[in-house]
């Protein structure tokens, strides 16, 4: 079964969020300091008639990177052409989306740190003079020429900023981490995307899915649909808490907001590494995931919440995590 907290963008996502994404600076909530910051760089730009600084945006799945890309280009009045790292094979081709770009626009290029060195290069120009270099001819008789291009704004989204050359990273001009969500804020998310979706909820159920979401507004959209099923078919098609915890069990996740897969990986370090501490490759090897995915998806919410420590010898279960799967502290050791 497909596990309800996945770290890709399903199928149903793709359906959902279109609709769920806030479109403005003023309707975005949370990322505070991100969303000052990008007010004062996009009110600026807008004075004194330029494209944005490019904007580079790293932290987790699902905290909002793509829809603050989208905010941004709404604001600066502007259209956003998306793609991402894996999608661009070759130079050329990133040649011909920078080429096709109009005055202002805004480019969003998700997982960035996934370009191949090729491509990258094209956008150093790009980035930095808003030019590329076309090689044309073979060996001898070639010569490059340089195309201008318009003005646009690079906005990059990693969940891996330390993946990120340095020369890359070096040319935007505006770096923003994003941070999980505390439950208020997401309470808030989740009473707004219910009341797009034209489903009633009451605060207290918005606070049961806000607190079981690991921080992810993605995944707090995610479980109000789920809820919102059960609310449909066993209830009166109402919210409530009670609702809420009923689906929420059901779905796996706990009131930490841990899934089956946060349990197996406090699980695995408890009883075949006696809680740690374990090598982040030994960890991942032993739960078949990658090192990175672990440490860039799984580890941080683990982290923020006390649950896994890290160590210079690496990985460490806490006590809350052992108070959280109900096992006896000396046992691991
Ligand atoms: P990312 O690009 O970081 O993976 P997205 O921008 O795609 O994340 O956001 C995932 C979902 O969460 C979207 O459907 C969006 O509507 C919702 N979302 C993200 N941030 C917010 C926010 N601050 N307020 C309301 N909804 C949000």
């Amino acid at each position: 079964e497909r596990r309800i907290i996945t770290t890709e963008v399903t199928a149903e996502d793709k359906k959902i969020e279109p609709n769920l994404r806030p479109q403005t600076l003023a309707e975005y909530i949370g990322q505070e300091k991100i969303r000052h910051n990008l007010k004062i760089y996009i009110d600026a730009a807008k004075a004194r008639g330029e494209s944005l600084d490019h904007v580079l945006f790293y932290g987790p799945p699902g905290l909002g990177k793509t829809t603050l890309s989208g905010i941004i280009a709404n604001e600066m009045g502007v259209n956003m052409k998306v793609t991402s790292g894996p999608a661009i094979e070759k130079p050329g081709e990133m040649a011909a989306i920078l080429n096709n770009l109009q005055e202002g626009d805004v480019l969003f290029v998700d997982e960035i740190h996934r370009l191949n060195r090729q491509v990258e290069e094209v956008l150093y120009p790009a980035m930095e003079d808003f030019a590329i270099d076309i090689m044309l001819g073979k060996e001898a008789s070639a010569r490059s020429i340089r195309l201008d291009l318009p003005h646009f704004t690079l906005v990059g989204a990693t969940t891996r900023a330390g993946l990120l050359t340095a020369p890359l990273r070096d040319r935007f001009g505006v770096v923003q981490k994003l941070e999980f969500y505390t439950p208020k804020e997401l309470s808030v998310i989740v009473e707004r995307s219910a009341s797009v979706l034209g489903v009633e909820i009451d605060p207290k159920g918005a606070q049961e899915i806000a607190r079981r979401s690991r921080g992810t507004p993605r995944l707090a959209n995610r479980l109000l649909k789920r809820v919102r099923d059960f609310a449909q078919v066993k209830y009166d098609g109402v919210i409530t808490k009670e609702v809420a915890d009923f689906a929420l069990d059901i779905l796996d996740v706990d009131k930490m907001g841990l899934d089956n897969n946060d349990r197996n990986i406090l699980l695995l370090m408890i009883e075949k590494f006696g809680g740690g501490p374990v090598g982040l490759e030994t960890l991942a090897a032993a739960m078949g995931e990658d090192a990175g995915t672990l440490e860039d998806v799984y580890e941080p919410y683990l982290l923020m919440n006390g649950f896994i420590n890290r160590t210079p010898r690496g990985r460490v279960a806490t006590e809350l995590a052992y108070r959280h799967l109900d096992i006896p502290i000396e046992s691991g050791k």
